[in-house]
């Protein structure tokens, strides 16, 4: 049967354009999975990646239409207010006479597939949860029968409601999957998927609800990693990157693994890395990591406050984080954090806390890091533990397209406010630091300059609004604000009014 398995193309937010939790890491490697399940049963399967060869929405119904699957199996992805592209390119596909089956899997159809199949008619079916057997399955049944079946985590509408056979429990074993197939994209770096799931329950995260809500995860065998990073390397590649939710598995097992896949590929004298949870790391792993060509982390501390640790159920603690931080200091990887500034439910108090602890950690010193350890905020995704909570707390509000956001009341309408004014001038900069000709472009030194006075600017900005949200003065109308703070950075960036005239 002729399947066509797509990443689509990704249109870049305008609003979210620092935000990457549209969806977890490994997406990335989704199309190849099933791809390549569906090759190994047998199928004629054509993997097209618009990440890689960047053809546009239009190009791509084309080269649809010419190679007439019986299968379109697309790879879903939130783009946050684009997100409407993916649905009108569904619909310029029927119009100009696509009739074959359409199927999305991933991580924003697991999450939302009520909604897509009340709101896009032309889209079929949806796996909801792990995707390669369910379309495998799907595959077999229409070419068997022409029809879609009954299959476990499969939706589709059914009269006036949605259906789906029950849910489709994550394989165990992870070795039985095939590689997944790659694209030639010509990259220095692979990504590379080690394990699956994870162990926590961190409320906003969507990972937990991906594999029906259990805290499962699952690793593939050292041995297994290593015929998959061989082959990678047959290919010519050096430099990995593993986008695995949480790398070091849980308690003994989990380091026991980790130890004898470095041990494996330690030999190969390749580089990579990864992200994984403060609390998994030690001197063992770290010096086992590093001695086997292990170059960048990122690191899950998410809050610098304990009260708000606990609410986002991150099981871990400030003094875990700053251990892992100095470890790997220690070690000679700088790490870098993923980090939530903005929560619902902060106060001042947590705030303080926050740039506390990172002022106390050294995190506050390069204009890259500081604008965007600042700027993030806490998002809720339907189908998370989050965005369900605050919904029966009556604080939510669907935003988002088509709902798939939650928009929540926050507790302080400070800390509200806070928000609105600090993202909206690191957003500023980091807009600002996309340009080549900017004195703060991001690729050039980060730490001194012009980069250093920008940097410095936030620091003292965000220490001069809490002060004055904590004294309880009226709250100036961040509109008003906008404006000067626009003004004040660009000219910390040019350091003389005529030239930052252009960066307004
Ligand atoms: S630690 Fe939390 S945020 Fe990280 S993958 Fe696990 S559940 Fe998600």
């Amino acid at each position: 049967m002729k399947i066509i398995v797509l990443e689509h193309p990704r249109i870049r937010s305008e609003i979210r354009f620092n935000d990457i939790a549209n969806t977890p890491l490994w997406s990335c490697l989704m199309g190849g999975y099933v791809a390549s399940a569906l090759k190994t049963a047998g199928h004629e399967v054509a993997l097209i990646d618009c990440t890689v060869n960047g053809w546009d929405f239009s190009r791509i119904a084309d080269e649809i239409m010419a190679f007439s699957p019986a299968l379109l199996a697309v790879n879903c992805v939130y783009m946050w207010e684009k997100s409407g592209a993916i649905f009108s390119f569904f619909q310029n596909l029927r119009s100009a006479g696509f009739r074959d089956h359409i199927n999305l899997f991933g991580f924003y159809p697991t999450l939302a597939y009520r909604t897509i199949l009340g709101f896009c008619r032309e889209v079929d079916t949806l796996c909801v949860g792990e995707c390669e057997i369910t379309v495998k399955e799907l595959a077999s049944s229409l070419e068997t029968f022409g029809a879609v079946g009954e299959i476990a985590g499969l939706a589709h509408r059914s009269g006036e409601g949605v259906k789906m056979a029950g849910p489709r429990a994550p394989l165990r074993d992870l070795n039985l999957f095939d590689f997944p197939l790659r694209t030639n994209g010509g990259f220095r770096t692979a990504s590379i998927l080690g394990s699956r799931g994870c162990y926590n329950h961190c409320s906003f995260c969507p990972v937990p609800s991906f594999y029906n809500n259990g805290p499962l995860w699952r690793g593939r065998s050292p041995e297994n990693i290593l015929l998959e990073i061989k082959s990678l390397i047959s290919m010519g590649i050096r430099d990995f990157y593993f986008a695995d939710p949480n790398f070091i598995g849980p308690g003994k097992k989990g380091k026991d693994r980790t130890l004898r896949l470095m041990e494996l590929i330690r030999p190969l004298k390749i580089t990579f890395g990864m992200e994984t949870r403060p609390q998994d790391l030690d001197d063992e792993i770290m010096e086992s990591l590093v001695s086997s060509g292990f170059t960048s982390m990122l690191l899950g501390v998410e809050s610098g406050s304990k009260t708000l640790l606990g609410q986002l159920s991150k099981g871990s603690t400030l003094n875990s984080s700053e251990r892992a931080i100095a470890l790997c200091r220690g070690f000679g990887i700088e790490p870098e954090i993923g980090f939530l500034m903005f929560i619902p439910d902060s106060t001042l108090s947590d705030l303080g806390e926050n740039l506390e602890f990172l002022r106390e950690n050294k995190l506050l010193n390069r204009l890259d890091r500081t604008a965007n350890l600042f700027s993030h905020s806490h998002i809720v995704l339907m189908g998370t533990s989050g965005y369900q909570r605050y919904e029966n707390e009556g604080r939510l509000t669907p935003a988002g397209y088509m709902g798939f956001e939650g928009e929540i009341e926050y507790a302080d309408k400070r800390v509200a406010w806070m928000r609105d004014v600090v993202v909206f001038a690191c957003h500023h900069v980091l807009r600002q630091s996309a340009y080549s000709d900017s004195p703060i472009y991001w690729q050039r030194p980060q730490e001194q300059g012009p980069a250093k006075r920008v940097n410095d600017y936030l620091v003292k900005l965000f220490e001069k609004l809490l002060k004055n949200a904590e004294s309880l003065k009226t709250l100036d109308d961040p509109e008003m604000m906008k404006k000067d703070i626009e003004r004040e950075i660009c000219l910390e960036i040019w350091g003389e009014p005529l030239k930052a005239k252009s960066c307004l």
